[in-house]
């Protein structure tokens, strides 16, 4: 399985977190989150404007980050730290805010929830991921629309699934 971003443009392959086979990343942008100091990722401007509950006149033309603190209560902010958007003027549940929330999205664009995951066997496991792959393949994801990371969710997936597919004495 690889490990790459595979994902089209419209997928938000420019802010994908997997490395990009053929794609040059900007270089990493150090703007920190203005509540809890860790480095944001860079999301799209249509992320921003697609995924916020609240009037959009309240955009501004600059770079906006994602924090994917836990603990944090600030999803995007300006990179100037002034601005802030926290996970209740955010359209959907924010899977890195809540991981652990059953009904929250992990994927979506194919509305898998961590809840799925949670009760899927192996076997379901691997359909799941093959039901993202072809969605993505065939041109019908919009991560940058739809996740509020503004990119593929097939990491956290990834990231999950091997999490739970761990044998139990090399648990944490
Ligand atoms: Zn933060």
């Amino acid at each position: 399985m690889t490990e790459s971003c595979c994902c089209p443009p419209e997928a938000g392959n420019s802010v994908c977190d997997l490395p990009a086979q053929d794609f040059q990343r900007p270089p990493r942008a150090m703007n920190s989150c203005p509540e809890c100091g860790k480095t944001g990722k860079l999301v799209q401007g249509q992320t921003i404007k697609s995924l916020l509950s609240i009037s959009l006149r309240q955009v501004q033309d600059t770079k906006y980050f994602f924090c994917r603190t836990q603990t944090c209560s600030v999803v995007y902010f300006s990179a100037d730290g002034e601005q802030t958007f926290t996970v209740e003027q955010v359209r959907e549940k924010v899977y890195q805010k809540e991981p652990k929330a059953e009904d929250v999205f992990i994927c979506y664009c194919f509305r898998h929830t961590v809840g799925e995951l949670l009760s899927a066997s192996p076997e379901d496991h691997i359909a799941i991921l093959d039901n993202i792959n072809t969605g993505i393949n065939t041109g019908r994801c919009a991560c940058d629309l739809r996740n509020p990371q503004g990119s593929c969710c097939l990491g956290n997936v990834r990231n999950m699934i091997n999490q739970l597919e761990k044998p139990a004495f090399e648990g944490t």
